[in-house]
């Protein structure tokens, strides 16, 4: 017994010792060796948020936030996807937000939201996808209206998307876009803590095309590349996160111009060339995001998911199991968004130069 303890301890002491070795070869300390760990391995690892007072530390593109609250998976007009991304999390703000964009578009006559990601828990970088989405106040919402029955977690995972853009010539596919897109995309950038709502160029340039009368949301509506299965909203710097990093507002006029014409240029799409710069979200570590995101993973987490669940089922445990509250309160059973109700897009040319009067 003395011996097997003792050997134990020599071989405890032998672990500790190499640990140390290992990490003064590395060349950083116990409290370092924390800053240069990546964050994204670190964010991408939590389960769920951090129990404190919602507030969102640094930028869109670099940072994290605490206090986080889930959408449950199934609303009457909702339905998450990617379960097993566990991305389900934002600001309370961007939550309701997202709940109440909802019931305004079934109201609008769109059948429901599938939603994409959000956040991680406690927000950060992400192992994959998103640059941005790690404060909290970032949502992908599909195109795709949500079918009239529950999808199972299975499809969930697997349904593809389908894209709105002709990848070639990156205009819309005119008889997959339909007047309630506009409606939606007009419906998401009314609320006024909305300040973007990325999109296609191709989908810009529809809506650039073809709204008529109030034309003034046009300007939150701002082309990125991708975002043709999905728009992404973003909501503003929440009151109360004095460490949140707000993004330059974005210009006044509709966007309709040159800085839309850029798009449909060679430039944005050629190919990169020379050896590639690694993302950023892949190089960060814990000193390059704001110190408070280190308290962040430290705080205590709740008692459960479902605790910190928002959503008119009221937690997302309940909503896959009881029946009652999975059951759709909105009439959904007319077939979805009709394929082709939209006239194809007028192609606009720019005027002719008008030819020189003969003398
Ligand atoms: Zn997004």
């Amino acid at each position: 017994m003395e011996t097997r303890m003792n050997s134990f301890l020599r071989a405890a002491t032998r672990l500790a010792a190499a640990a140390v070795a290992a990490v003064t070869l590395l060349g950083f300390e116990a409290p370092g060796a924390h800053a240069a760990e990546l964050a994204k391995e670190l964010f991408g690892a939590q389960k769920l948020p951090s129990l404190a007072q919602p507030h969102s530390y640094g930028f869109y593109s670099k940072g994290c936030f605490s206090g986080g609250v889930a959408i449950a998976t199934d609303g009457p007009t909702w339905q998450a996807m990617r379960l097993s991304r566990n991305r389900r999390w934002g600001h309370p703000a961007m939550i309701k937000l997202i709940e109440k964009l909802s019931h305004d578009a079934v109201a609008d006559g769109w059948p429901g939201l599938l939603l994409g990601d959000i956040s991680q828990p406690r927000g950060g970088p992400m192992l994959t996808g998103h640059a941005s989405h790690q404060i909290g106040l970032d949502a992908d919402i599909w195109f795709t209206p949500m079918p009239n029955r529950r999808l199972t977690p299975a499809e969930r995972e697997n349904m593809s998307a389908t894209s709105l853009v002709n990848e070639k010539t990156h205009l819309v596919i005119d008889k997959l876009w339909t007047p309630a897109h506009e409606r939606l995309l007009k419906r998401a950038a009314s609320y006024p803590e909305v300040e973007r709502i990325l999109v296609n160029p191709g989908i810009k340039k529809k809506l650039c095309d073809t709204v008529t009368g109030d034309r003034s949301w046009l300007r939150k509506i701002r082309p990125f590349w991708g975002h043709d299965y999905h728009f992404h909203v973003r909501i503003g710097c929440q009151p109360g996160s004095v460490g949140c990093k707000a993004q330059d507002p974005t210009p006044q006029s509709d966007g309709c111009d040159k800085s839309l014409a850029w798009w449909f240029t060679e430039e944005p799409w050629r190919p990169a060339t020379g050896p590639q710069k690694p993302r950023a979200r892949d190089v960060m570590t814990m000193a390059s995001l704001p110190k408070e995101c280190r308290a962040v993973l430290n705080e205590h987490s709740p008692q459960s998911e479902a605790a910190v669940t928002m959503g008119d089922t009221g937690g997302s445990a309940v909503a896959t199991t009881t029946p009652e509250a999975a059951k759709p309160t909105v009439d959904v059973g007319e077939p979805p968004v009709p394929a082709n109700a939209f006239a194809p897009t007028p192609i606009k040319r720019p005027p002719l130069p008008l030819p020189k009067p003969s003398r």
